[in-house]
């Protein structure tokens, strides 16, 4: 069933539904299963699985060189949602990114969810590899995640690359997109961030999830902005509990948003990590409460590596 399908048949009653990242290349699926066993209990109506490329590594040679090597960490994505669907009968929603696909992969890569009966995807742009300083589109790639749901859309009409394929068999993808609150960190501001979300949705897509936010006024604020541009789509919050002291600055650094004070004082005065997890844990339960009595369509939790502590989270505001 598609995502937004869900939210229509919930009549407006706020869902939950969670992010995980495939195992580093080497682990099990049985550490999926074992997160999304203690998850199920939320009736999750979907999953969405990250996608990852691949990333450069430098090897030392026995010569004392050292050689480039592109490898992915975090395999699996289609895999894992084809394995979700199969055990749990929840939807999976993979990620699909622009970088390191060519257009002719990418029709591959939907034509394989296609047959697996996969019919959500969230796409997105993806970001500059790692020992680059801007995103480098593919030969013959997409530049913005707007051109991704174009071509997801033409698909769903029956379009495919090849022009002689005349009666392609239409697929019918539900799209989902990325939104950020705080704004996307290359957009010169919000407002140039928001004409090319609209941009994204009049490309044909179907729904926002945002970017993680630890203050509730901006998703509120983020909605009324994105109302006021002609967007009336459902906008799902994406919320992280922070558990370490250190996220403070990583979290910034990685995802351009911003802690509140109150926030950023709580956890400076923390006597250490346990401490920590537990002010996160609450700040993410008051959040999630504040939004759900706000009536949003489902609070999307990012569960990283501590599924146990979104489990507390969700058990609370159920
Ligand atoms: P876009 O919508 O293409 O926007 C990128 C930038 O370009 C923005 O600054 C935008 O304002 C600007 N822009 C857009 N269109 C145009 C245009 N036509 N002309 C000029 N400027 C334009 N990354 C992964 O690699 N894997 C994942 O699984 C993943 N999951 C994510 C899930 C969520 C909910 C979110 C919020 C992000 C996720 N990301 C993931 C990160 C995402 O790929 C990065 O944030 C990336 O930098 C931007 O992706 P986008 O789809 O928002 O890009």
């Amino acid at each position: 069933m598609k995502v937004t399908d869900h939210f229509k048949k919930a009549k407006g009653k706020t869902l939950l539904s969670f992010e995980i990242l495939p195992p580093l290349k080497g682990g099990s699926m049985e550490s999926i299963f074992k997160i999304l066993d203690a998850l199920m209990e939320f009736k999750p109506p979907f999953v969405d699985v990250t996608y990852h490329r691949e990333e450069f590594i430098y090897k030392k040679r026995p010569s004392g060189y050292y050689e480039k090597t592109a490898i992915r960490k975090r395999p699996g994505t289609v895999g894992i949602c084809a394995a979700i669907m199969h055990r749990y009968g929840v939807d999976a929603v993979p990620h699909l990114i622009c970088g390191g696909f060519s257009v002719e992969e990418t029709e591959n890569a939907l034509i394989d969810l296609n047959f697996l009966g996969i019919n959500n995807v969230l796409a997105l742009r993806g970001d500059a590899r790692q020992f680059e300083d801007k995103f480098v589109p593919e030969e013959n790639g997409h530049k913005y995640a707007s051109d991704l749901v174009k071509q997801v859309v033409a698909m769903n009409q029956g379009h495919y690359l090849d022009l002689n394929i005349q009666h392609g068999e239409p697929t019918d993808f539900c799209v989902g997109i990325a939104g950020y609150p705080e704004k996307h960190f290359e957009a010169p501001n919000l407002e140039m961030d928001l004409h090319y979300t609209k941009m994204k949705m009049d490309a044909g897509a179907h729904y926002i999830v945002t970017q993680m936010f630890f203050d509730n006024r901006h998703y509120f604020d983020y909605v009324e902005r994105c109302r006021a541009a002609g967007i009336d789509a459902p906008i799902v919050p994406g919320l992280k509990p922070i558990t370490k002291r250190y996220q403070l600055t990583s979290i910034p650094r990685k995802f351009y948003i911003n802690f509140p004070d109150d926030l950023v004082k709580a956890v400076m005065s923390a006597k250490d990590d346990d401490a920590v997890r537990q002010i996160g844990m609450e700040w993410c339960i008051a959040q999630s409460r504040e939004l759900k009595a706000a009536g949003v369509p489902c609070l999307h939790y990012y569960t990283m590596s501590d599924f146990e502590l979104v489990q507390t989270i969700a058990k609370s505001v159920l």
